[in-house]
């Protein structure tokens, strides 16, 4: 799978179709779908986040009818018989999509080997975490958010190897300890911040201890 958090680029057709007010993320996506550079997809799956994000899964029904397009609506009720009912509904239907889609069955086996894998993806990035709000000077965060971006579009395989990699690559160096301030960087929600703001509140002196970047990869668990 991969994961879409818009783009950061200037947004011209997107704007025809959301009011500017409304944020970059369905504006830049559909920015995205229309010059192409989403057609490496078999499918795209909107998450229940918000009404904008549902109105763009309908959208994209309209403008790419030939691609495969759902809206992952999530339970509403919590009584197990009526919105556990209905999520697992939700779900089974998902995977048969996803099997017929991909021509790979899904079986409860390979279910529960992913579930181990994308567990062991938030174990390995969870730890990074602590290590940072340690030694913030050993992991700095200009690195480590590029780490989890590198997760939205890697196998997950391949991302755990990544973070396995660089946390053995951070035990061998000893970097210096700056005499920091260490901060709590929050209120990014869906919108990701630039790169450059994260190396420019580093190098004005912060250490970033903690964040809420990227929190789907690092909140599910198994
Ligand atoms: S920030 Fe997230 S929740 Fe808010 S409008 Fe954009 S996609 Fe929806």
């Amino acid at each position: 799978p991969v994961g879409l958090m818009g783009g950061d680029m200037e947004i011209i057709r997107g704007d025809a179709y959301y009011q500017s007010y409304i944020c970059h993320i369905p504006r830049s996506t559909i920015e995205l779908g229309l010059n192409g550079s989403l057609d490496v997809l078999d499918g795209m799956i909107f998450p229940a986040i918000c009404d904008v994000i549902r109105n763009l899964s309908g959208m994209w029904q309209l403008m790419f009818p030939d691609t495969y397009t759902r809206y992952l609506d999530l339970p509403q009720n919590f009584a197990p018989g009526v919105g556990g009912a209905f999520y697992r509904h939700e779900l089974a239907a998902l995977a048969a999509d996803m099997g017929a889609l991909s021509g790979v069955e899904v079986t409860n086996e390979r279910l529960l080997a992913s579930i181990a894998l994308y567990n062991e993806n938030a174990a390995r990035i969870r730890a990074l975490y602590d290590l940072r709000a340690e030694q913030p000077w050993q992991v700095p965060t200009a690195e480590l958010y590029l780490l989890l971006r590198a997760g939205n579009v890697l196998p997950v395989e391949e991302h755990n190897a990544l973070l396995a990699a660089y946390a053995e690559a951070v035990r061998e160096v000893e970097r210096p300890r700056l005499d920091n301030s260490r901060i709590v960087l929050t209120g990014a929600f869906c919108e990701q911040p630039p790169l450059g703001l994260i190396r420019t509140l580093e190098r004005a002196g912060c250490y970033i201890v903690d964040d809420d970047f990227v929190l789907g990869s690092r909140w599910m668990q198994g």
